[in-house]
């Protein structure tokens, strides 16, 4: 029987308001579940149990007073650990920032915060948000929930399978290539990548600025709709924050897929390399859709296949950038050196993982003068095409769908011996992070080897609601219910 903690938020903010449970009460039931399988799923790099107990003591305080009391109020949340939470540690999963405790809030935190949310932990997740299954965190990886023997998926790994375990009723990630979809795709829970800009990055650990994007992980559509309206709204504090305020975006999610036009880009589908259950299971999504009275026809997205490799020109470029700053000088980690210059080289060296040392190497080669148009110049202007791309076929359709990521979880090892392997694993999401269009991923199934599969619905820019909509009407009807086994007999 599902316990307290693999309830979703809406159906627990119910219960709150009604007084059938206290916000003690839940914190307790998913603190327990993390006693009883973060060690095994290796979910949170600091746990803060003290603190929950604390924000839910105070959020059934406010609770007690009135029924006025924002949603996220008593709801337990992981945050992945690029996002700063004041007075707690937030080591962005490397050593360069391992004793890094950071003066002030991000703003998703702050806002959530504000509303009575109880924070259990700060989520491992790949070194700096770079990599696609959590083995680059220096803190060792994540497992997958679903099968301890395979990786979460990444960067967002911690937070995916902390809302997959229970550990956390939702989490906040970032979704730079995909690292918020991938993830969600394969722990079975639903990821969102709103549009760019929507959420502010106040406090985020910058990884690619043009690129990277604060997204949710929850149960249900529902939560998606009720994070995102708890986060999203114009910061002044972020210069690419959108200029709207925040809104309600449950409202309107009932209203079903008839009459929607949904382009379905079979070049995914037809891609070498997708596993054929992946495929199966999204093209029996699709066969819903249309049951449900959305017109399905082919979309093309052209310059897609050359997004991947715009991607690993442009992410490292920035990455080099935003890097740059780490230089034992302000911030965590400091190696000892003769002169400030051997200083600079030995915490470097010490401090960053081979990951980011690879991004960063390509990024300053890719920005170096005589190569600048060949490769940085060159691969802003496939980013136009994409962007184009997307522009072309949002006149035709209201909607794009299609696999999340190629493959269900993999084995742990499988791909970090091959980089070009590893990042293939993004192929289906890294063209919305370059046009910045919003993208949700739900689970649609499981696969034969009894993993989940992730079925990616895109949307125009802004246009979080029929995003939300469709996948919500989806979610209804696909009513997918599987827990991870190990969930099974599970203690709180
Ligand atoms: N896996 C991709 C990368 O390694 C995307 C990461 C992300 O979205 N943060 O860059």
């Amino acid at each position: 029987m599902a316990e307290l903690c693999d309830l979703s938020a809406d159906e627990l903010a119910r219960r709150l308001r009604v007084k059938e449970v206290s916000a003690v009460e839940i914190a307790e039931s998913a603190l327990r579940r993390m006693e009883a399988l973060d060690e095994r799923l290796h979910t949170f790099l600091t746990p803060t149990p003290d603190l929950a107990r604390e924000q839910a003591r105070a959020a059934d305080a406010r609770l007690g007073e009135g029924p006025e009391v924002p949603a996220p109020a008593g709801i337990p949340l992981a945050l992945k650990d690029v996002l700063t939470t004041r007075g707690i540690r937030s080591t962005a999963g490397s050593k360069i920032l391992e004793p890094y405790v950071p003066p002030y809030d991000c703003t998703p935190w702050a806002r959530l915060k504000a509303a009575g949310s109880v924070l259990v932990g700060k989520t491992n997740c790949d070194e700096f948000a770079m990599g696609s299954s959590n083995e680059n965190s220096a803190f060792g990886p994540v497992r997958n929930p679903w099968n301890l023997e395979t990786v979460p998926g990444g960067s967002s790994g911690g937070s995916a399978a902390a809302v997959a375990s229970g550990q956390a009723v939702w989490a906040l990630g970032t979704d730079t290539g995909g690292s918020v979809r991938q993830p969600a795709a394969l722990c079975g829970v639903v990821g969102l990548k709103p549009t760019y800009g929507r959420i502010s990055r106040y406090g985020l650990i910058a990884f690619a600025s043009s690129l990277d994007h604060v997204g949710t992980f929850t149960r249900s559509v529902r939560d998606a709709a009720i994070l995102l309206s708890a986060i999203a709204g114009n910061d002044p504090l972020d210069a690419t924050s959108l200029p709207e305020p925040a809104r309600d975006y449950t409202e309107g999610l009932e209203g079903g897929v008839r009459g929607l036009r949904v382009g379905v880009v079979e070049d995914w589908l037809r891609m070498e390399g997708i596993q054929p259950g992946v495929r199966d299971a999204v093209r029996g999504a699709i066969d819903r859709l249309q049951r449900l009275g959305a017109s399905v026809d082919e979309a093309k997205l052209p310059h897609a296949d050359y997004a991947l490799s715009a991607y690993y020109l442009i992410a490292p470029a920035e990455c080099s950038s935003n890097l740059a700053r780490y230089d034992g000088v302000r911030y965590g980690f400091r190696a000892e050196g003769r002169d400030v210059v051997e200083m600079n080289m030995k915490t470097r060296g010490a401090g960053f993982g081979d990951e980011v040392k690879r991004r960063i190497m390509l990024g300053t080669y890719a920005l170096s003068a005589g190569y600048y148009e060949a490769y940085y110049g060159q691969a802003q202007k496939v980013r136009t095409l994409v962007i184009r791309d997307y522009e072309q076929a949002f006149e035709r359709f209201d909607l794009l769908v299609g696999p999340t990521s190629p493959t269900t979880a993999f084995r742990l090892g499988e791909k970090t011996g091959d980089p070009l392997a590893m990042y293939l694993s993004d192929v289906f999401t890294i063209p919305s992070d370059l046009s910045g269009t919003p993208a949700i991923s739900i689970p649609c199934g499981l696969a034969p080897d009894g993993l989940p599969v992730g079925f990616q619905i895109m949307g125009k820019l802004m246009d979080e609601a029929t995003v939300l909509r469709a996948a919500h009407a989806l979610e209804q009807d696909l009513g997918f219910s599987s827990r991870p086994p190990l969930l099974e007999g599970a203690s709180a």
